[in-house]
């Protein structure tokens, strides 16, 4: 058992947990105990397995409330904790234009915090209506959309729906009222909740193993950023099992 639990500065800076003291937010890295869960994820069930884990780790705060983008971070420090600092990304070097292996210190990617004096509910104004208000999509807003998703052909319009505060209407008044509204309404709404985007960046800062050129190159999320298996394995741990 590691019993080693580490403070962790999320990026939501805990703005959308009230009551929750940000310094007793703590974490620990896997033990072999998670692995045995770790290795059951798989596309399907990534988000309820993963909260699973969360539940293990984590201390002082319920994982479930967890933002989305907080979450990322989470896989992202746990990759870095638990398994390696290093990746490797190929692409096409903007100096000498050969594909090479970059080497990417995690540890250095770039995290895009919540503004400190962001207010939630977040108001969108409406060009032509009254204001939306909008909360932070949460671990258990995705358990629920993925649900609602397996019997439902407007999954869409229920996730943006579950992103709306509004007391006057329900869940389903929302979302009714989401289907009656021009689609740039909903464009507005999708975009304020872009501009709230909280977690790793994705880009990182490398050098050309050819020809020394810095650059910048994007490291898209992969599956393996939870349980590192197939090239990501082989590449920093050997072809392993
Ligand atoms: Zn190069």
């Amino acid at each position: 058992m590691n019993d080693n639990y580490l403070p962790i500065t999320l990026p939501s800076r805990c703005i959308p947990y009230e009551g929750i003291d940000p310094d007793s937010v703590k974490i620990r890295s896997y033990t072999g105990a998670d692995e045995v869960f770790l290795s059951e994820i798989n596309i399907l069930n990534q988000t309820s397995k993963f909260l699973f884990i969360l539940e293990r780790v984590m201390q002082g705060i319920d994982p479930k409330i967890l933002t989305s983008g907080d979450k990322l971070y989470i896989m992202l420090w746990e990759y870095i904790n638990s398994y390696s600092e290093t990746v490797f990304e190929k692409d096409i070097c903007s100096g000498c234009m050969q594909e090479v292996s970059f080497t990417v210190d995690l540890r250095k990617m770039d995290v895009v915090k919540l503004p400190k004096d962001l207010v939630l509910p977040v108001e969108v104004t409406m060009e032509d209506a009254d204001p939306v208000f909008l909360k932070l999509l949460t671990i258990d807003d995705e358990l629920h959309v993925q649900d609602y998703a397996a019997t439902h052909p407007d999954s869409h319009l229920y996730k943006l729906a579950r992103l709306m505060v509004d007391p006057k209407l329900d869940l389903l008044e929302r979302k009714a009222w989401l289907a009656s509204c021009p689609a740039k309404v909903l464009a507005q709404i999708r975009g304020k909740f872009g501009e709230l985007y909280h977690g790793p960046s994705f880009s990182a800062n490398v050098t050309c193993p050819g020809c020394g050129r810095e650059d910048v190159i994007e490291v898209p999320f992969r599956f393996e950023f939870l349980f590192p298996t197939g090239e990501t394995l082989a590449d920093t741990f050997g072809k392993g099992i």
